[in-house]
C-alpha cells in the first residue's frame, strides 16, 4: 500500500480505480514579427521536419504494432498535409504578423473544436489527434527534441477506442475510462474541471493547486471527494490500480492493505449516517436558538448544480458564476442560450432569488476564445467586469439575456471585482443601452435587484457610499483576502500566509455589514470563508444576511446555527479581532 497526503478541499471518501489524466495543453505566447513572410516559412521547414518524423513513426509502429495501430500516424500526416489547416496557420502569421508557434495554436484550438463538436463519435475523437500533432510542430518550431511518445496512448496505456469520454464535449478524448474513476492529475483548470461528466468522477486529486483555487471550489461545489497538493506521482505506480481517497483527511491510499479497507469501509458508512441525520434538518428554518434568522443560500457553476442546491434545501442561489458557461464552450454563448438557461435557473428555483454574477473571466480562469493579451499579473489584470467595461458588446449581450429571464423568477444581478463608484456609473449607463436595444427589439424583461460583490479592498472601504447606490452586497472572501493580504489564492506555496481569520479580513466583514444596514441593505458573504463553521458565530453576531455556500455545505451549517445562542455566543467569543460589541 501506498500512502500519499494533500490538503483535503471537500470532505467524502470514494474507492476506485485511479485514472491518472495526462493532459495535452498546448500553448504559445503571441510575439509581434517583423518578417511574417519569413515566418511563413519557418513554419512550413517546420511541417517538413514534422512530416519526416511521422512517416519514420508510421514505420517503425507498423512493424512493432501492427497497421492498425500505425494508423494514428498517417491520420496525423493527413492534418499536417491538410490545406484546410495550413491556410489558417499562414493566415493567422500573415494577417496579425504574429509567430509561428502562436499561429499554430490558435489553428489546433479552432480544428480541434470544430472536430470535438462533431456528431460522429469517429470525428469527434480527432480533435485529439489534432491537438497532438500541432503539439509536434510546436516542438520542432522550438527546437525541441519531441520523444517518442506515441499519440493516443495515455500514460503507457493503450486507450480504449470505445471508452466513454469523461469531458463533456469530447476535449480531451484520451482521458477515458470505462467505469467511474478517481480521477489523478498535475493540475487542472477550472475549464477542464468545469467540463467533468461528474457521473464518471468519483474524486479528484491535484499534485498543485490551493484550496482556494476555482478548481478546488467547483469540486466542492460537484460535491465529490477532492485533494489538492497531494505529493502523488503520476505513473504506472498509481496510474489503473485501486485507490481510497479520504477528502476530509486529504489521504490517498494505493492498493490499500485490507485493514485500511476495512477502516474507510465504516468511515464511509458512518459518513452516510451523518448524511442521513442531516437530511432530517430539511424543511426547517436557519435560525439561532435565541431567534436570529440567516438565509443559507448556494454557490453553483452551472445549472447541472440545481439539483443539489434543492436537494440541500437551498434558500436561493447566491451566487451562480455564470462564468461557467463561458468556459466550456468554444465560443460566446448567444443572447438567445444564455436566456434559455438562466431562465431554465430561476424556474428550477420556483420563485427563489437566484443572483446570478455577471461573467467573472481572467486570472486562472482562462478563456481562449477571448483572446486576452498575456498579463504579468493576471489577477491584478483584466478580469471580470474590467473585460466587462472594456468589451461592452459582450456584457450587453449577458444583460440583455439576463433582464429577459428575470421575467421567469427572482432573478438577481450581481457585479464582481468592483472598486469604486465610477465602475457603477459605468455599469448603469450600459444597462440602460442594453434595456433600450431590447425596447427597440419589443422584448419583454423584468426589473431585477442589482447588487455587487465586495472583494477588493477598496470597495470594502468606501462599503458607506457604495451601498446607496445598489440593491445589495455579497463579499467575495475569496478575493477579498487575496487582495488583502497580498497572498495569491493560487499558490498553495503561500499557505502558512493565507490566515483567512486575520482580524484584517473579519474587521472588514464587519465593516461592510455595518455600512449595508445603515443603507437598508443585505450583505451576504458568498466566498469559501461563508462555510467554515468556526465563523458562524462572528457572522451571525454580526449580523450577516445571507450565507452562501457550495451546496453539500447547507445543511451543515443549518445545524451550526440551531444550536448557536447568539446573546451567549457575543459573551464568549474570541476579541482579537474587537468588534462586534
Ligand atoms: C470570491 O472571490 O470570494 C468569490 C466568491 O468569487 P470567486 O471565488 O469566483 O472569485
Ligand atoms: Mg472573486
Amino acid at each position: 500500500m501506498q500512502v500519499y497526503h494533500g490538503k483535503g478541499v471537500c470532505g467524502g471518501i470514494a474507492m476506485g480505480r485511479v485514472l491518472v489524466y495526462g493532459k495535452k495543453k498546448i500553448q504559445a505566447d503571441q510575439e509581434k514579427v517583423k518578417d511574417p513572410e519569413a515566418e511563413v516559412r519557418r513554419y512550413r521547414e517546420a511541417t517538413d521536419i514534422a512530416l519526416v518524423q511521422l512517416s519514420g513513426l508510421y514505420e517503425k509502429a507498423l512493424q512493432e504494432v501492427g497497421e492498425t495501430n500505425a494508423a494514428i500516424f498517417e491520420i496525423h500526416r493527413m492534418i499536417l498535409e491538410d490545406g484546410g489547416y495550413r491556410k489558417e496557420v499562414e493566415h493567422i502569421i500573415l494577417g496579425q504578423s504574429v509567430n509561428a508557434e502562436y499561429a499554430v495554436v490558435r489553428t489546433a484550438d479552432k480544428f480541434a473544436g470544430m472536430f470535438a463538436a462533431m456528431e460522429d463519435a469517429y470525428m469527434r475523437e480527432r480533435a485529439a489527434d489534432v491537438k497532438d500533432v500541432s503539439e509536434r510542430l510546436l516542438a520542432v518550431l522550438r527546437g525541441e527534441n519531441m520523444s517518442e511518445r506515441q499519440p493516443g496512448v495515455f500514460q503507457g496505456r493503450e486507450v480504449s477506442a470505445s471508452g466513454p469520454v469523461l469531458l463533456q464535449n469530447g476535449k480531451e478524448t484520451s482521458f477515458r475510462a470505462d467505469e467511474p474513476v478517481i480521477l489523478v492529475a498535475e493540475d487542472l483548470a477550472p475549464s477542464e474541471t468545469v467540463q467533468l461528466d461528474r457521473d464518471r468522477v468519483l474524486s479528484l486529486v491535484t499534485v498543485q493547486g490551493s484550496p482556494y483555487s476555482h478548481t478546488a471550489i467547483l469540486a466542492g461545489t460537484m460535491g465529490i471527494p477532492a485533494v489538492v497538493g497531494a505529493g502523488i506521482p503520476l505513473d504506472g505506480s498509481v496510474d489503473g490500480k485501486r485507490g481510497i481517497v479520504d477528502g476530509t483527511a486529504g489521504v490517498i491510499y494505493i492498493d490499500p492493505d485490507e485493514e485500511t479497507e476495512h477502516r474507510m469501509r465504516k468511515a464511509r458508512d458512518a459518513e452516510k449516517e451523518r448524511a442521513e441525520l442531516l437530511r432530517t434538518l430539511k424543511g426547517r428554518q436557519n435560525i439561532t436558538l435565541d431567534g436570529q434568522p440567516i438565509l443559507l443560500y448556494a454557490n453553483i457553476g452551472n445549472i447541472r448544480d440545481l439539483d443539489a442546491a434543492l436537494q440541500n434545501d437551498a434558500g436561493g442561489i447566491g451566487l451562480f458564476r455564470s462564468e461557467f458557461l463561458y468556459l466550456e464552450r468554444e465560443d460566446f454563448p448567444s443572447e438567445e442560450e444564455q436566456f434559455q438557461i438562466y431562465r431554465a435557473a430561476a424556474e428550477a428555483m420556483g420563485g427563489k432569488r437566484v443572483v446570478i454574477r455577471t461573467l467573472d473571466i481572467g486570472a486562472d480562469k482562462e478563456c481562449g476564445y477571448f483572446g486576452m493579451e498575456k498579463e504579468e499579473n493576471p489577477a491584478l489584470g483584466c478580469r471580470a467586469i474590467r473585460i466587462c467595461l472594456t468589451r461592452p458588446e459582450i456584457f450587453k449581450t449577458q444583460i440583455r439575456a439576463l433582464f429577459r429571464a428575470s421575467i421567469y423568477g427572482e432573478i438577481a444581478i450581481m457585479y464582481p471585482m468592483i472598486t469604486g463608484l465610477k465602475e457603477i456609473r459605468r455599469i448603469r449607463e450600459l444597462v440602460e443601452e442594453a434595456k433600450q436595444e431590447l425596447d427597440a427589439r419589443g422584448e419583454a424583461y423584468g426589473n431585477p435587484e442589482q447588487g455587487i460583490m465586495i472583494e477588493t479592498p477598496a470597495a470594502a472601504i468606501i462599503s458607506d457610499l457604495l451601498a446607496g447606490e445598489v440593491d445589495f452586497f455579497s463579499i467575495g472572501t475569496n478575493d477579498l483576502t487575496q487582495y488583502l493580504l497580498a497572498v495569491d489564492r493560487q499558490n498553495s506555496a503561500l499557505d502558512g500566509f493565507r490566515d483567512t481569520y486575520h482580524p484584517a479580513v473579519l474587521r472588514m466583514i464587519h465593516l461592510v455589514v455595518d455600512n449595508a444596514h445603515k443603507a437598508g441593505i443585505r450583505a451576504g458573504i458568498c466566498g469559501e470563508l461563508a462555510a467554515d463553521p468556526a465563523l458562524t458565530g462572528e457572522f451571525l453576531a454580526m449580523g450577516v444576511d445571507e450565507l452562501s455556500v457550495s451546496p453539500g455545505r447547507i445543511l451543515p451549517l443549518r445545524r451550526i446555527i440551531l444550536e448557536t445562542d447568539v446573546s451567549e455566543y457575543r459573551k464568549t467569543r474570541q476579541k482579537e479581532w474587537q468588534p462586534p460589541v
